[in-house]
């Protein structure tokens, strides 16, 4: 049966839009006909003011990977807040948790907090360019890296245009985005402008469209070569595709690693984690150039006591790897139900994803999207999506963006068999209706 569209969300959308510009404080939680306005979350479920039930594979843009509201870190957050929620002070557990990170991260020998993702990119950028002196970056196309200037550019697939107005040409110039192929790349490092190199670890946007076989080992060496500064942005692989990440889990070790996300116990923060000479940049005790620090970093909440007590809370249970098994068994469950719902359907598509993500790729294709390009990838179209995001919502299932969402460790064998039951009837109905089956060129399948 249907979720209830809830009045409640729609009044405050009204009252948002008033205040906020587009009433909302991310411009990813806008959509029509409002936002969604959710007053509680438990596991893996949550709900929206008038109490629509959703099951949730956004789970706080990948941020929840032990389900919302954990007990342990909900009860450590609550014994934090009543000694000191922030100082502006050193403290015991800033530094437990920098050992922490520090031994499950092959790359990490030093980490320096930050207040979010984007400012953790941000202070690799400027690591890279003060250790190398080029002040030239190699970003793959589409690979996100959070909203600051620097890598504005190419953060849209086929796109060589910043996606923000107010990014000034100098900056932008700054930044070269590449496909991902180790020729291209080889050739650009000729170019002794370009000091530093950032990608997703995990391919763009958390995997939607997955690197060539071979390709994170050959960008390894390629850097070294060129003794280019090669960061690995595992904000979202990071504590996800296994405790130390991505490269604890292939063996690649990066120089510098961005780390945000389910690093926090999914509270607000980041961090940058890496090779001791580079990050000695930013320690006061280093002069270099006359300056000293070499690299300024400052950041009023950079790991608060409070964010540093619910992290450390969750990392209890991150280290051992089993919320990671967890999470990675039902997405694996949810990938598989979604290829038989794709087969039984005759619907044209590709489900693929790794760890505890899932993408679904609707038209033409071999079963898998290893032959398209990332343009096309992210070009399903939109009038599509949106018809499929709103329906699963309408029935109580949110994805995270596209046709692509994460699992966490509370999601469970009954919760995967739910959602995908209202997969199944989604799709069977837009099939219907002509919605899902038409390719680009506007023929049915
Ligand atoms: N890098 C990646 C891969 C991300 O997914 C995100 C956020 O979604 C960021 C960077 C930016 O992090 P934040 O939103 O904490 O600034």
């Amino acid at each position: 049966m249907k979720n209830l569209q809830p009045a409640a969300s729609a009044e405050l959308y009204r009252r948002a839009q008033n205040v906020m510009p587009g009433g909302v404080s991310h411009e990813l939680r806008f959509r029509q006909p409002h936002p969604l306005y959710i007053e509680r979350a438990r596991g893996a479920e949550k709900w929206e003011v008038g109490g629509r039930r959703i099951i949730d594979f956004k789970m706080g843009s990948a941020s929840q990977l032990l389900g919302h509201c954990h007990p342990d870190v909900v009860a450590a957050l609550q014994r934090q807040a009543s000694e000191t929620i922030f100082t502006s002070d050193c403290h015991r557990m800033e530094v437990e948790w920098a050992e922490a990170i520090n031994s499950l991260y092959p790359s990490a020998e030093l980490t320096r907090f930050t207040s979010s993702g984007t400012e953790a990119t941000m202070l690799a950028l400027t690591l890279g360019r003060a250790f190398t002196g080029r002040s030239g970056i190699l970003r793959i196309d589409g690979h996100y890296h959070g909203w600051h200037d620097y890598l504005s550019k190419g953060a849209k697939a086929g796109s060589k245009k910043a996606v923000s107005l107010g990014v000034p040409k100098a900056i932008q110039s700054l930044a070269a985005v590449v496909p991902a192929s180790l020729e291209i790349i080889r050739e650009r490092l000729k170019d002794h402008r370009f000091g530093t190199i950032i990608l997703e670890a995990s391919g763009a946007n958390y995997g939607s469209v997955p690197f060539p076989p071979g390709f994170l080992e050959g960008v390894r060496t390629l850097a070294t070569e060129a003794g280019a500064v090669l960061v690995f942005d595992e904000i979202i692989t990071g504590f996800r595709w296994s405790p130390g990440g991505l490269q604890s889990r292939d063996g690649i070790v990066p120089d510098l690693t961005a780390l945000a996300k389910v690093l926090t116990g999914g509270l607000p923060g980041g961090a940058i984690a890496g090779r001791a000479n580079i990050m000695a940049l930013l320690d006061p005790e280093v002069c270099w150039n006359g300056l000293s620090p070499p690299v300024s970093h400052k950041g009023t909440f950079n790991a608060s006591h409070l964010v540093a007590a619910g992290a450390m809370a969750a990392m209890q249970h991150l280290k051992t790897g089993k919320p990671q098994a967890q999470a990675d068994a039902m997405a694996q469950k949810l990938r598989a139900g979604l290829r038989t719902i794709l087969s039984d359907l005759s619907i044209e598509g590709a489900v693929y994803g790794e760890s505890s993500t899932f993408h679904i790729y609707l038209g033409e294709c071999d079963g898998t999207v290893r032959a398209l390009s990332p343009k096309s990838i992210r070009g399903m179209p939109s009038a599509m999506v949106e018809a499929i995001r709103n329906a699963l919502l309408a029935d109580g299932v949110e994805l995270m963006s596209y046709l692509s969402g994460v699992t966490s460790a509370a999601h469970d064998d009954a919760l995967i068999d739910e959602a995908l039951g209202i997969f199944e009837m989604v799709f069977r109905e837009l099939k219907r209706a002509g919605v899902i089956g038409k390719t680009r060129r506007g023929r049915t399948q």
